[in-house]
């Protein structure tokens, strides 16, 4: 198959933005493109299975749970979780990791106990933490950031020496494209005697990943930026430690039974699943993940690689852009840049006249870029549907850019 395929399935990169100008969307990593099946299925769902789920008798609402259901199973396979009751639904990535936080947190931390994160972390697994920390007074340390943006070995293994609780880290940066080392980096703090989460919002959307290979006990992901609808995201965490956790939100369908004064949670996955949930957008993820099923997740990975050599080869071309992060053999399809002399706004508006999507700021990892001493870069990121050409597109507009401020 070839790109020009994948674009096809994508209604969105019809169209043309800015009258007559074709879109040029660089901006996965935010979020992704839907394709017609997931368009399709969830609109179906509405069409023909519309109902509450788990709760009646009727045609529409064992309809409904079951395709819930079904969604479920496809998440737990792509993922290769053991059993899909270790699937927990939950809005996205953030509130998957604030229930971790939150709920194995204040039931197994305590005062004094350490969480190591690091400094390439989303505001969203950073925040959680800090929350905790306030009102739990665990302590917090930080893995370093090397200047080529890789984790410090060196220092992620003498945090480990302090023997921390959790460690929480991601899969892959938001920014710096970085893919961290995941199963050695786990197995080193199961070693230490800490539990690992790992953010695998960037991750899942564009590589194979196999949660028991990687030997991980929780990892959060977004359905949005897998080709799946927004207000969808999962929470994947090992039964024993589900098991384990209290309850993170109260209501219906998390209980098993209710007196006055008193209740007995429910069973996994349910226990983690208060009130009616987001029924349309699992069905709509469930489509996603076959979508990318049938390209094959392998195929969709090799296809990023080759964008983001091309694309960091054709970057460093121009004079005034410097790009963060490693080499493009050490990270996924996500190319930050500053340019010299212009703010990233005026760089994603110059591009945007062009119908080129990309965002500049600083993509919810501040501490990132106060370690890289800017406010904020300008980022293109890649998916299965873009192509060179567009790569060759977004350098005609940086030219642009440099005729403006420049000259
Ligand atoms: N972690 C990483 C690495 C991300 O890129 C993002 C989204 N930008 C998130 C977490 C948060 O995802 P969401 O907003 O879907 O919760």
């Amino acid at each position: 198959m070839t790109p020009r395929n994948f674009r096809e399935d994508f209604p969105i990169l019809k169209r043309e933005v800015h009258p007559s100008v074709p879109l040029v969307y660089l901006d996965s990593a935010a979020t992704s493109q839907k394709p017609e099946t997931v368009l399709a299925a969830m609109d179906e769902y509405y069409r023909r299975n519309n109902a509450n789920i788990h709760r009646g008798v009727h045609v529409l609402a064992e309809e409904a749970t079951r395709a819930y259901e079904d969604a479920r199973e496809k998440i737990a396979r792509f993922i290769n979780a053991e059993k899909s009751r270790e699937i927990i639904y939950t809005r996205n990535t953030t509130e998957a990791i604030n229930l971790v936080a939150y709920s194995w947190g204040r039931a197994f931390l305590k005062k004094g106990d350490l969480v190591v994160l690091t400094e390439m972390e989303h505001h969203s697994n950073l925040v959680p933490w800090y929350i905790l920390a306030e009102q739990t007074g665990i302590e917090l340390a930080h893995v370093a950031v090397t200047g080529d943006g890789l984790l410090d070995p060196d220092d992620y293994a003498s945090k480990l020496a302090r023997f921390p609780k959790v460690v929480a880290f991601t899969h892959m940066s938001n920014v710096l494209g970085t893919i961290n080392p995941v199963a050695e980096m786990a197995a080193a703090a199961r070693k230490a005697g800490a539990i690992t989460l790992v953010d695998g919002a960037q991750a899942v959307p564009h590589m194979p990943v196999d949660v028991q290979a990687l030997g991980v006990d929780f990892y959060a992901f977004s359905g949005h930026k897998m080709c799946g609808p927004t207000g969808i995201g999962i929470l994947y965490g090992r039964e024993e430690l589900l098991k384990a956790m209290p309850p993170f939100l109260g209501g219906g369908d998390m209980i098993k039974r209710v007196e006055l004064g008193r209740f007995v949670a429910n069973e996994l996955p349910y226990k983690f699943e208060a009130g009616t949930p987001a029924i349309a957008e699992a069905i709509g993820l469930g489509a996603a993940v076959d979508y990318l099923s049938v390209i094959g997740m392998d195929v969709i990975h090799e296809h990023e690689k080759a964008l983001i050599h091309y694309a960091i080869d054709r970057l460093e071309e121009v004079p005034g852009v410097k790009v963060f992060g490693p080499s493009a053999d050490k990270k996924g399809g996500v190319a930050a840049f500053t340019f010299d002399g212009v703010h990233p706004h005026d760089v994603a508006e110059i591009l945007d006249r062009r119908g080129i999507a990309v965002r500049a700021g600083h993509h919810c990892a501040m501490p990132l870029h106060q370690k890289f001493d800017i406010p904020a870069t300008a980022r293109a990121s890649f998916y299965l549907y873009n192509e060179k050409a567009e790569i060759d597109l977004l350098i005609e507009g940086l030219y642009e850019v440099k005729k403006t401020f420049h000259s």
